[in-house]
């Protein structure tokens, strides 16, 4: 998918497109009940949204911005809706009860939508099981300043631990935590930097930390812990709610299954909290020794424990890459309207990352150690015996560096929040690139002839106008679809 990009300069002007390379951004605070989907609120922080992005259609949720007229100016997918939903149908149908009825709150979740020129309404779509989008709501957007909800009142602090230019065009992650009291914040703020450091040492983060930001926000919590996070524990008064739900079920219903799961009752005040800076993407750090992780609207991890960094790049992994479990040691949760994530296919005869596999590996591939670190199909994943990752070991299983499809996908979902280079400057007659990253690949162009192929941001002199700049982020693990990485400026 081809996506035009503005910028404004002086020398030549660039043509005038329908849509920015970046809008401001709103954080709707939403509730669904499965099937419908309401506001209550919105944030308006330094949000923003890369609005050239590639389309993403096969997640189970979506929105669409509508002008006055009801033409989709802009939609975007993501599953975190109806992933929390298949997540409570499966517990509740083990517990003999309607967990959203109980818990209500669960259905919680926050979506920032791109404010655009003409941009009137949201509409809301859950995807059916035969891939087809219904309609679940909609928000009126000339409504957001009376419902606006503003920042929440108890961040202590924040702070960049890692900045590299204009969140306009980057993905921001912020980290966040919870059950840490006041006298507890020094370690939380230790927990923070472990896991940026983890993050940004890691493939493909490390080439790309020049697209990221990375923000820490203090919030301080009444109570060490979250609520249930021993089997004799109860609710504790922590800021976000953070919760381990299965733990919650086994007490409504006598159950008592173990879990890693883990996530926050206060999913809005998460928002309103980490909307004292710009964010994309969050993490909660939740202060409690029981092993666990999870991601859903937010990525969480627990952090009194070794793993705790190597688990919350983990969590990132799916909330980023929008990436699958890898291995089979939980519960196997499948539903119609979410598919299955691209690291995970039901074909292991012919996977949908066939262009990593070399010829002459068998398919499925046996998981013995002659196939270590070798891209095919392998039994188990995603929970399910049935299922099949593309690699023996991956950060989505156990191991410490993402796979090559899994690094693939992470590369593509990162440039849907950056582009690849910041803008193109005028000096002389020359244009000179300028950006986050040196591994961009220019292609220079006039009445659709190439008259030179850049590398990296060395000015080139550019003669007379009109011409056109297409700009692609040169990587080596990105195979197909690298038109997904590109970027095209147009100069009259
Ligand atoms: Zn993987």
């Amino acid at each position: 998918m081809l996506a035009l990009a503005l910028l404004a300069c002086s020398a030549p002007e660039p043509v005038a497109t329908a849509l920015p390379a970046s809008a401001p951004g709103v954080v709707l605070t939403a509730t669904t009940n499965g099937a419908a989907i309401t506001v209550q609120g919105a944030i308006r922080g330094d949000q923003h949204v890369d609005i050239d992005a590639p389309t993403d259609a096969r997640e189970g949720f979506r929105y669409q911005i509508l002008n006055g007229a009801g033409d989709v100016l802009y939609e975007r997918s993501t599953n975190g809706p109806i992933l929390v939903d298949a997540f409570l149908d499966y517990w509740g149908a083990e517990a003999g009860l309607d967990v959203l009825q109980a818990l209500p709150t669960l259905g919680r979740f926050q979506v920032t939508v791109p404010l655009l020129e003409g941009g009137e309404r949201v509409r809301f779509q859950i995807r059916n099981p035969d891939q087809t989008y219904a309609d679940a709501g909609s928000y009126d957007l000339s409504r957001i300043d009376a419902d606006e909800l503003g920042l929440y009142e108890g961040v202590l602090d924040f702070e960049t631990l890692h900045g590299s230019g204009p969140s306009s065009n980057r993905l921001d992650i912020a980290i966040i935590g919870d059950g840490f009291t006041s006298d507890e914040m020094g370690d939380f703020r230790r927990k923070a930097d472990r896991l940026a450091e983890e993050l940004l040492g890691r493939a493909p983060f490390a080439g790309l930390a020049g697209l990221i930001d990375i923000h820490r926000v203090d919030v301080a919590s009444n109570e060490s812990g979250a609520s249930f996070d021993c089997p004799s524990c109860g609710v504790r008064d922590t800021a976000f709610g953070s919760i381990f739900p299965v733990e919650a079920i086994n007490r409504l219903s006598g159950l008592s299954y173990d879990s890693r799961a883990i996530f926050q009752t206060e999913q809005w005040d998460v928002a309103r909290a980490v909307s004292v800076v710009p964010w994309d993407f969050v993490i909660v750090l939740v202060n409690t020794d029981r092993p666990a992780g999870m991601a859903i609207h937010y990525a969480t991890a627990t952090t009194d424990w070794n793993g705790f960094a190597e688990a919350g790049v983990h969590e990132l992994g799916h909330t980023v890459g929008l990436l699958g479990d890898e291995y089979a040691t939980d519960f196997c949760i499948l539903d119609d309207r979410l598919g299955l994530p691209p690291n995970i296919t039901d074909d292991g005869a012919n996977p949908p990352w066939m262009h990593w596999v070399d010829p002459g590996t068998p398919l499925p591939t046996p998981s013995t150690s002659d196939y270590r670190g070798i891209v095919g199909a392998f039994a188990p994943a995603y929970n399910c015996a049935d299922l099949y990752r593309p690699q023996r070991s991956c950060a989505m299983n156990a191991g410490h560096e993402f796979c090559p499809v899994c690094t693939e996908q992470l590369v593509r979902r990162i440039l849907q929040h950056a582009d690849p280079i910041d803008g193109i400057d005028f000096e002389g007659g020359k244009a000179v690139p300028h950006g986050p990253i040196d591994d961009v690949v220019l292609e220079w162009s006039r009445n659709g002839k190439v008259f030179r192929t850049s590398y990296g941001l060395e000015p080139v002199r550019v003669g007379s106008r009109p011409f056109e700049v297409r700009a692609r982020l040169d990587t080596p693990d990105v195979r197909v679809g690298t038109e997904d990485l590109e970027q095209v400026w147009r100069f009259e």
